[in-house]
């Protein structure tokens, strides 16, 4: 059975920056039933507490912070970069270790915003972009998701089954 990376906020695990989830319903609790989902909180699986001050990726460039060339950053400076690509890193692993190819990933945020980000201003303002965790993985050819597009993830995973099933 093809497996599906999830962020675990999404399922109710309160990992967040605040210290609260997020939790998704809908198909998700389906895969859970159908013992499909690995979760995983790239942020604390790269050694950040919960909670923790909030970050953001300078310019909206994950693939910069990937290179070297960009930081993830608190407001008052800290640099924690090394925590996000350390986390994103752990989820490469994991997607590796279960031959995973979907990932359904929280929108919006610096590890796992799939379309969008904030600025890296602290200004509250989003701009197209991804996090650290979804471009690894797109990098290294998985399918991201948001958790707002789960129909194009559930289009994809039936797409990849019956192809699997052909062979
Ligand atoms: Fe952790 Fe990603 Fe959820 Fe942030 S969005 S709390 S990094 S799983």
């Amino acid at each position: 059975m093809q497996k599906i990376l999830v962020s675990a906020c999404l399922l109710g695990e309160k990992v967040r920056y605040d210290g609260e989830a997020c939790r998704q319903g809908g198909v998700l609790e389906q895969w859970q039933r159908e013992g499909r989902i690995v979760s995983l909180c790239p942020e604390v699986a790269g050694g950040l507490p919960i909670p923790r001050p909030p970050a953001e990726v300078r310019g909206g460039n994950a693939e910069a912070v990937l290179r070297g060339q960009q930081h993830v950053e608190r407001e008052n400076g800290d640099d924690v970069s090394d925590a996000f690509i350390d986390g994103a890193e752990a989820a490469l692993a994991l997607c590796i270790r279960h031959k995973i190819q979907i990932a359904i990933l929280k929108e919006g945020s610096p590890s796992c915003g799939v379309n969008r980000v904030n600025d890296g201003t602290f200004a509250k303002k989003k701009i197209r972009g991804m996090g650290v965790t979804a471009r690894l993985l797109q990098r290294h050819g998985i399918a991201v998701f948001s958790e707002l597009q789960t129909a194009l993830a559930l289009q994809a995973l039936t797409g990849l089954e019956d192809r699997m099933q052909a062979e």
